[in-house]
């Protein structure tokens, strides 16, 4: 009989509890004990009533729901040796053998030195005494599976991340408030999106309401004067009678030399140079979304699902998986690879490699 464990872990993102909520339901019917990890990582460093095991009445209600109801955590003792060596201790003495990782790039790194190091963890534990080698046979065969749960859409090796499309959504919404008094008054407004070092929210934003301007992170402008091309586009836009300019401005947006572009700093230069009214707004934590949309709980059951068949399908000759969704299937691919690839992405964005982060990062942008 397989115990799963299921944590979210980083930031909360929309659908979540739907993932929580498949795996718990879907295990249960394979014949699986499920117990969910609360509070992220700090849940699994702390052990004791963080622990809890599930039943199908535990997740009424939970499709509807945003964020995790079971709690996340950033936490910096699983980052530590100690920290991780204390959160597999608690798993061999809760019996679990299996634990299903939902969260963003960070957690799903997380996971993977979990993973590279059990063995060794294992082999410790014994040594000092805290576990018995017959505790510790059972769980050589360690299975660890990650779900990507991320407003930011920021992990390679999946199109769509769970949480993203809901915080889209929030934003068109917000933005097309924006609209209605930015027509009223004919102002300009400069709105920061969230996203982290990936500009997926703030394009997709952008193109769905109708943006005069985007800035992400991945394709600085390529001149210099970015000022003077934003306000000919700003101007242009005007003169053929638009009442309203709308930037959009990815939180992680860097110029051609890599500085940060601030809202500020465009407020500033529409109103000085075009003699624009302008105003700031920065969305906020708003954008973390609220209710899922369909689409979120769809997808974070279906991962699920295919996460608790990997489970069930694991041995000790396959790598642990990462589920993910490409060309509208679920898939699965070995989590070091999806983790490895994401962090190149981020190097290549440091190097400015733009082409390269591009074409890493695969289907997720348009050309
Ligand atoms: P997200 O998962 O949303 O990207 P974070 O980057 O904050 O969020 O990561 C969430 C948690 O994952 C961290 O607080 C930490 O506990 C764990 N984590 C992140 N990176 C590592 C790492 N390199 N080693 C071990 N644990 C990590």
């Amino acid at each position: 009989r397989k115990k799963i464990g299921i944590l979210t872990s980083g930031g909360d993102a929309s659908g979540m509890n739907a993932c929580v909520r498949a795996v718990v339901l879907y295990g249960i019917s394979k014949g699986c004990d499920v117990y969910a990890v609360y509070e992220g990582y700090q849940g699994l460093v702390d052990g004791g009533d963080y622990i809890r095991k599930m039943d199908w009445r535990s997740v009424t209600g939970y499709l509807s729901i945003g964020g995790t109801s079971i709690g996340t955590a950033r936490c910096m003792a699983f980052k530590t040796h100690e920290g991780r060596l204390q959160a597999a201790e608690n798993l061999v003495k809760h019996g679990i053998d299996s634990l299903i990782v939902c969260g963003g790039d960070g957690s799903l790194t997380g996971a993977d030195v979990f993973r590279s190091e059990w063995t060794g963890l294992l082999d410790e534990l014994i040594t000092a005494g805290r576990i018995t080698v017959d505790e510790a046979k059972t769980f050589r065969s360690m299975t660890i599976v990650g779900i990507v749960g991320s407003i930011d859409n920021d992990m390679s090796g999946t199109d769509i991340t769970i949480g993203a499309v809901t915080s889209l959504h929030r934003i068109c919404e917000a933005v097309d408030s924006v609209d209605t008094t930015a027509l009223s008054h004919s102002r300009a407004f400069v709105i920061e999106v969230m996203g982290r070092h990936c500009g997926w929210l703030a394009l997709m934003a952008g193109i769905a309401t109708g943006a005069d301007f985007i800035f992400i992170p991945e394709q600085p402008p390529s001149d210099e004067d970015w000022e003077t091309s934003m306000c000919k586009v700003a101007r242009r836009h005007r003169e053929l009678g638009k009442r309203k300019t709308i930037i959009i401005v990815a939180e992680g947006a860097l110029d051609k030399n890599l500085k940060p572009i601030k809202v500020d700093r465009i407020k500033d230069i529409l109103s000085d140079r075009l003699g624009l009214d302008t105003r700031v707004t920065i969305l906020g934590h708003t954008q973390r979304g609220g209710s899922p949309c369909a689409f979120d709980r769809i997808l974070g059951t279906v991962q699920s699902v295919a996460a608790v068949d990997a489970v069930l399908s694991s041995s000790p000759d396959k790598p642990f998986p990462m589920i993910g969704m490409n060309n509208n299937k679920v898939t699965t691919q070995p989590l070091m690879d999806a983790v490895k690839l994401t962090h190149e992405v981020a190097e290549a964005i440091e190097s400015r490699n733009f082409q390269r982060a591009l074409e890493l990062r695969d289907s997720q942008f348009l050309d």
